[in-house]
């Protein structure tokens, strides 16, 4: 058998809207992006007394980028941020020349450690930037409460997370901007795309503007007869907006957003029901008051590195999420963090990895990589 450790679930309805904008003949940012806007802030904004706004880009470093440059992260600033996690979420801060603040985490959720965060605060510090990892929403209640005190911005890493809720309330509500991913491996897959979300409009304008290169208003309404040739650059900003190529891919899945959700939650709970019990897999913690989008299935075993290469050997793919940001050269050389300030996250490395899950996937396959595990662990 051969398994991958991921495969983007597209059908049909992906490829009919895909070539529907295609034959419109618009395929940069057009009506497919509003359009897609407007569903995902609903689809977020299900149950919720706020009204969030979504705007997307064509990535999530694209949309982490605009909502730092939005809440006016300078020089010299300082963000905090778990150190398991993509380079992406320390890479936009360094853009700033701004200090990324590396975190260490908790061993049993691999979340953010908020006993650990208050310490890292100085006067130069501007934002935390918590990891949705796996899925999983971190403990907002206490992340935002140290935010209040110290007055910072929380801008959630939500690369992982959709759907997902913290207390019933849907990730994307919670802090003050939220950052997405639709990256092909992502829960919801554009090939590339990342969304904003917020009910901030100062922060909603400052994304918008600086999307598309600090122009005061986006090229649809320029090009439409309504429209006249006049702008204004209000601001240095950037090229990140999206297509409606990929927004029509990201429609049709978030038609079948919930149904992704379930088929991940469902291989989870085999997953869990198989390996409980075994003491040499450590499982994933969810806490009771969240409910993870399970875009990850991590485990722990103590002889990982011969795991992965007998999972290899047996056409099971698997992954390793992350290699911590302070053991990279760039981070380490340039920031100079001390290996010996992360000893949770230093552990869970050495034992974690990837199983594969991905909405498709058939219980003959899951049960393989169970047998397959159980047999190499
Ligand atoms: C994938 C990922 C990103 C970056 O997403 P892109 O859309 O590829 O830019 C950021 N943070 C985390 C935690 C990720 O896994």
């Amino acid at each position: 058998m051969h398994i991958p450790f991921h495969k983007a679930y597209i059908t049909d309805e992906e490829i009919n809207l895909v070539v529907d904008a295609l034959r419109s003949g618009w395929i940069t940012m057009g009506p497919k992006v509003m359009e897609f806007e407007k569903k995902f802030a609903d689809f977020i904004n299900k149950g919720s007394s706020k009204q969030i706004k979504a705007l997307l880009v064509n990535s999530c470093t694209a949309a982490l980028h605009l909502a730092l440059k939005s809440i006016g992260l300078k020089a010299g600033d300082e963000v905090i941020l778990p150190t398991n996690t993509f380079i992406a979420t320390a890479e936009v801060v360094t853009y700033f020349n701004a200090k990324p603040v590396m975190c260490d985490i908790d061993y049993d959720t691999m979340l953010m450690d908020v006993n650990k965060l208050e310490a890292l605060i100085t006067d130069k510090t501007k934002a935390i930037i918590p990891v949705h990892f796996a899925g999983q929403p971190c403990d907002m209640d206490e992340i935002l409460d140290i935010a209040r005190r110290y007055n910072l911005k929380v801008i959630e890493d939500a690369a992982h997370s959709f759907p997902a809720f913290y207390k019933d309330k849907a990730v994307g509500t919670i802090g003050d901007i939220t950052c997405f991913s639709f990256y092909a491996t992502k829960t919801l897959a554009m090939g590339e795309g990342g969304a904003i979300t917020t009910d901030n409009e100062e922060y909603l304008k400052s994304i918008k503007i600086n999307r598309l290169h600090g122009i005061n208003r986006d090229a649809w309404d320029r090009y439409t007869m309504k429209g006249s040739w006049y702008y204004e650059v209000v601001d240095n900003g950037l090229k990140y907006n999206s297509t409606d190529i990929n927004a029509a891919l990201g429609l049709a899945q978030l038609n079948k957003a919930e149904w992704m959700m379930k088929e991940r939650e469902k291989i989870a709970k085999m997953y869990i029901d198989a390996f409980k019990g075994d003491e040499r897999i450590g499982l994933p913690v969810v806490k009771d008051d969240r409910i993870s989008a399970w875009h990850l299935f991590v485990i722990k075993v103590k002889n990982r590195n011969h795991l992965i290469e007998k999972l290899k050997e047996v056409g099971v793919g698997t992954s390793v999420h992350f290699i911590p940001v302070h053991k990279h050269p760039y981070y380490r050389n340039n920031f100079g963090y001390n290996d010996s300030d992360y000893p949770v996250a230093n552990r869970v490395f050495e034992l974690s990895l990837s199983l594969p899950i991905w909405p498709g996937m058939k219980d003959e396959e899951v049960e393989y990589v169970v047998d397959m595990v159980k047999r190499y662990a």
